[in-house]
């Protein structure tokens, strides 16, 4: 049984489509990647499976159907989030701003801290710090780090390295292998950054004006010359 299973899923802002006619699965511990430029409605995707934008389609997590489900009940039924721009309060401490993820998991406190905390030592070495004063690398381990404290099975994560040097980068991709190697967990993670995405996810699907225009396994997609021009770099 699919960990989320999606099919002809479509999203509007007014009478802007912005997801057209959308179908994607996502097996238990599989890591899959959502590779799209600017606009082409990956954010939109991730936010339709949270229930925080209309949509219309079928979601169903492990075979039950959740479609029209509030963003706080997708968080009770394992799904958690690192959005975009990370949305941390800015002047709470890294602590505070995990803390926000726990309140659907409150007995997991502990346990969910010390995970964080041996994922993210610089987390645990700055607890006291506002976020307002952090680099960006540092922030979206608040991010992923508050999506943890929900104690989640599935992990969404929208586009971990932008704005990122190279380095972080690589640490990012790091910790959500690690994600799925060490807990088991199930990943979601949209890029642009096609190289970033092939490194870590088993199958791949192509976004483009709302609609996935190809999908696949890295070695599938590579044979389709045009796509991979756009996409990566060869
Ligand atoms: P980016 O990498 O730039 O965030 P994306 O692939 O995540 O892009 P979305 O943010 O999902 O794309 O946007 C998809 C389309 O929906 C775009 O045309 C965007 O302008 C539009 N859109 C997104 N949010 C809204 C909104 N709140 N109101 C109106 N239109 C929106």
């Amino acid at each position: 049984m699919s960990m989320i299973e999606i099919e002809n899923l479509s999203a509007f802002y007014g009478k802007a489509q912005a997801l057209r006619n959308v179908s994607l699965r996502v097996e238990p511990g599989e890591t899959i990647a959502i590779v799209g430029a600017n606009g082409a409605g990956k954010s939109t995707l991730l936010d339709s499976i949270m229930g925080l934008v209309k949509n219309t389609g079928t979601i169903r997590m492990e075979g039950q159907d959740v479609t029209g489900a509030k963003p706080g009940d997708m968080v009770r039924r394992g799904v958690g989030y690192a959005p975009e721009r990370f949305n941390l309060f800015p002047h709470m401490t890294v602590r505070d701003n995990l803390l926000v993820g726990a309140y659907t998991a409150r007995e997991d406190i502990d346990k969910n801290m010390d995970a964080v905390h041996r994922l993210f030592p610089r987390l645990a070495e700055r607890e006291g710090q506002e976020t307002s004063t952090q680099s960006g690398g540092e922030r979206q381990m608040v991010s992923l780090g508050r999506a943890l404290m929900t104690s989640p099975r599935i992990l969404l994560v929208d586009e971990p390295t932008i704005g990122l040097a190279p380095k972080v980068c690589v640490e990012i991709a790091e910790v959500l292998r690690r994600l799925s190697a060490e807990m088991g967990l199930t990943v979601i993670v949209t890029e642009q950054n096609a190289n970033f995405a092939l490194s870590l996810a088993s199958r791949l699907y192509v976004l483009e004006g709302g609609h996935v225009t190809a999908e696949g396994t890295a070695v599938e997609l590579a044979k389709d010359d045009q796509l991979a021009k756009s996409y990566f770099g060869a």
